[in-house]
């Protein structure tokens, strides 16, 4: 028989602070694959695989780090969760309460969160409120919550999140047999970018990997704080999961990048929407605009001529097209052509 994939926790309990014992609170999460994309390696020079985190449960990467939180919460005993999200959070907090039998309350900037991600939160039955302010104040809001009253809170500053995360940077080493040259990754919060670092670290201290990879991190032009140095006030890009002004996990994000001798860069909204759709007609994975944002960064750097030739480098689509179908449509409509029921009448709009 086939193995079985038994989700993030089990599969590297030994990485991780649980035991057989715990209850473990999951859905499958993680074992997603790793995609070569052939047309970009060839274009850039270098040998590029995309780690498809949109294959997750609820469609993002978050799901590693909401099976390690929420197993958490349960061992602790506490009852209901909270999150500010810009949408997957809270989707997969949504999901993952669900199935342990939690209460669920999420915070959201108003009108900023993508279609498909407000509606897994509506039917995995969160308490879902809009704030009128963006996702930096949202989570302000979810922090004294959780210091004043009986909640959990589940954002990435809830260090069981990133050990669930960290877990990614396993599977791409198992997945190669070694670290690659270089890993790519979208930054906002800049929890995800840390967590890979350390499971990079973790992995090769443990004789899984005999060197770490470069972390190259990406940001929205519009919502680039370490590209500029400093928080700013009023994100804005296209780019939703990644509309980000005071990152949370800052201190870790820039030891990653310093540390493994990386860079954090911006790209416009232009570039991350060519990527997507080069991803989606190219590569054949359908990503949400946040994902994109690597291989926008990958393209830029190899036009600057500062991709090596041959490496390996890896890029982590974070989360699942199918969440936000309207920004990826554009001004394409959904109407084909009708014809009658009539073999011909296909061959002939065909043109075949
Ligand atoms: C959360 C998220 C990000 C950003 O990850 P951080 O850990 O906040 O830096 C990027 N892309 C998607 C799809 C996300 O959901």
């Amino acid at each position: 028989m086939a193995e079985v994939w038994r989700g993030i926790v089990r599969e590297y309990l030994d990485h991780l602070p649980f035991d057989e014992s715990d209850r473990i609170v999951s859905l499958g999460e993680g074992g997603t694959p790793l995609i070569y994309a052939e047309k970009i390696s060839s274009e850039v020079g270098a040998e590029v695989l995309v780690k498809y985190e949109g294959m997750n449960p609820t469609g993002s990467f978050k799901d590693r780090g909401m099976t390690s939180a929420i197993t958490q919460v349960v061992k602790d005993g506490d009852h209901t969760v909270v999150c500010a999200s810009t949408g997957n959070t809270s989707a997969s907090a949504a999901a993952y309460a669900a199935h342990a039998g939690l209460r669920c309350v999420v915070m959201i900037p108003q009108g900023k969160i993508a279609a498909g991600k407000m509606a897994q939160a509506i039917v995995h039955g969160a308490d879902l409120v809009q704030v009128d302010g963006n996702f930096d104040e949202c989570l302000d809001i979810v922090r004294e919550l959780s210091e004043s009253y009986p909640i959990a809170l589940v954002n990435s500053v809830n260090p069981y999140r990133l050990q669930g995360q960290k877990t990614a940077a396993f599977e791409i080493v198992d997945q190669l047999g070694e670290a690659p040259d270089i890993h790519m990754l979208p930054v906002g919060n800049a929890g995800n970018i840390s967590a890979y670092w350390m499971g990079f670290k973790e992995y090769a201290e443990a004789g899984r990997a005999s060197r770490t990879p470069k972390i190259w991190g990406v940001q929205a032009a519009g919502a680039a704080p370490f590209v500029l140095g400093h928080p700013i006030k009023d994100p804005e890009t296209v780019a939703t999961a990644i509309r980000i002004g005071k990152p949370a996990s800052w201190d870790l994000a820039v030891a990653a990048r310093d540390e493994s001798g990386g860079w954090i860069r911006a790209v416009t909204d232009e570039a991350i929407l060519s990527a997507q759709a080069r991803l989606a007609a190219e590569v054949g994975v359908f990503v949400e605009p946040a994902s994109a944002a690597p291989i926008a960064g990958l393209l830029a750097a190899a036009a600057a001529g500062e991709v090596p030739r041959g490496a390996t480098i890896t890029c982590t689509v974070t989360g699942n097209g199918l969440k936000d179908t309207a920004t990826a449509l554009g001004d394409r409509t959904l109407d084909p052509t009708v014809i009658p029921v009539d073999v011909e009448a296909a061959a002939s709009v065909l043109g075949l």
